[in-house]
């Protein structure tokens, strides 16, 4: 299980004189679900992006289980195991559900697809294209590709936002369910409080930009 340090002294893009981070540092434990909230803007994917290495962390501080990771992620062979669950599916439109999965396994790992789209619910969805299926669906296929690797660490970006209530209610149970099995560290960033609260072990609130810690409380309500 993956624990995770981030302190991020500041972090400017290259067009702007504004740092959109600043004195940003927490620990996520192994296996705890963390929600952050914050308002529109402030700063929260470029935070996922960080930890995921797709924006730089130069000159910052982030380590999983005590081992530094901004000299190159590439080398970092439990960060192999990361997954990232975007605000849209982000599914390839020219490739079906199973081919989607594919991408991203070994082929002696595509034994694993049947029992993956089952647990997210898409026996039969297998041989479709992302087109012909719904948004919660797709979803469901962009869940079911991110746990085909066995992610130590997940990130999610806002993944239920544009869906409707009931359909995001199924998927936030599903997602509470897939982590739990597996010991999953789990970052969530949203700006529903309400989702936060039924989600996360601790949540973490984010100002404004700069974008800082303001205020950080466990969850400890029974979930219904
Ligand atoms: P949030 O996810 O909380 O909505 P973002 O991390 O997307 O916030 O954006 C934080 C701020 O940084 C916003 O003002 C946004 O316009 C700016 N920003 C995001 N990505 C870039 C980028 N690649 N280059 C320059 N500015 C960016
Ligand atoms: P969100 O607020 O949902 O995180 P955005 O619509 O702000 O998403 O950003 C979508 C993409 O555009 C991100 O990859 C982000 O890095 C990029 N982006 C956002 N703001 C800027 C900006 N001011 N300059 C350059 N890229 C940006």
């Amino acid at each position: 299980m993956i624990e995770l340090k981030v302190a991020i002294k500041d972090k400017y893009y290259a067009n702007s004189e504004q740092a959109v981070l600043a004195q940003l540092d927490f620990t996520v434990k192994p296996g705890e679900f963390v929600a952050i909230i914050g308002p529109s803007g402030c700063g929260k994917s470029t935070l996922l992006n960080m930890i995921s290495g797709l924006e730089s962390c130069e000159g910052q501080h982030l380590s999983y289980n005590q081992s530094a990771y901004q000299e190159g992620i590439a080398n970092n062979k439990e960060l192999h195991q990361l997954g990232y669950i975007f605000q849209q599916p982000r599914l390839m439109p020219w490739l079906t559900v199973r081919e989607n999965i594919e991408l991203i396994l070994q082929p002696d790992q595509f034994h694993k697809i049947d029992g993956l789209l089952a647990q997210v619910g898409l026996e039969n969805e297998g041989e479709y294209f992302p087109s012909q299926l719904s948004g919660g669906m797709q979803l469901r296929v962009s869940i079911a590709r991110a746990f085909a690797i066995n992610p130590q660490l997940l990130l999610l970006d806002e993944p239920f936002n544009s869906l409707d209530a009931p359909t995001a209610a199924r998927l936030r149970q599903l997602l509470i369910d897939l982590c739990a099995q597996r010991g999953t560290t789990v970052i969530f960033v949203t700006h529903d409080l309400q989702e936060a609260i039924y989600l996360a072990d601790r949540i973490i609130f984010m100002s404004d930009s700069p974008s800082t810690i303001v205020h950080q409380s466990i969850v400890d309500l029974p979930r219904p």
